[in-house]
């Protein structure tokens, strides 16, 4: 994985939403769960949680769809309906950008899988940790800790 220099471009799929990232996402993820298979009408949905300080539409309006409220809100292209990101009600510092998105396709790889109970039987990805649910507080802490020492190697191991 070539080391990203930020800030990275985003776009949906017609390109009149564009979205930048200025700083490194805090956890990748995906989902398996049944709300994440059908609104990425696929088998699972990729995440890049990114501090919210660190993410800005550039371009463009998003308008909410989706599953909508009041614990989540999701945001997409007005034209295209790409699901963009989305924002989880009182985790303000944070936003949960499709990664796909992003020009660097690595920022799409996922370190952590949830919602395996609702898994596909074919599927199988390459996660580093895998939850029947969701990660617990505890879990999560430890998981934001060992994403950051795997991105520092990345980048140290290319000096
Ligand atoms: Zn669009
Ligand atoms: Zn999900």
């Amino acid at each position: 994985m070539d080391k990203i220099s930020y800030p990275v471009k985003g776009s949906c799929r017609c390109g009149k939403l564009e979205i930048t990232l200025a700083a490194p996402p805090v956890l990748t993820a995906a989902c398996h769960c049944r709300g994440c298979q059908k609104m990425s009408s696929s088998a699972f949905s990729l995440t890049a949680m990114c501090k919210s300080d660190s993410f800005r539409v550039v371009r463009g309006t998003p308008v909410k769809g989706g599953a909508q409220g009041p614990e989540l809100d999701h945001f997409f292209c007005p034209d295209c309906k790409t699901w963009m990101f989305t924002r989880i009600t009182g985790m303000d510092d944070f936003v949960n950008v499709r990664p796909t998105l992003f020009d660097q396709k690595s920022l799409a790889t996922p370190f952590i899988e949830t919602m395996t109970s609702e898994k596909l039987p074919w599927v199988s990805i390459p996660a580093q940790h895998s939850f029947t649910g969701f990660p617990d507080v505890d879990d999560f802490m430890k998981l934001l800790d060992d994403f950051r020492q795997t991105q520092d190697q990345q980048g140290s191991r290319r000096g």
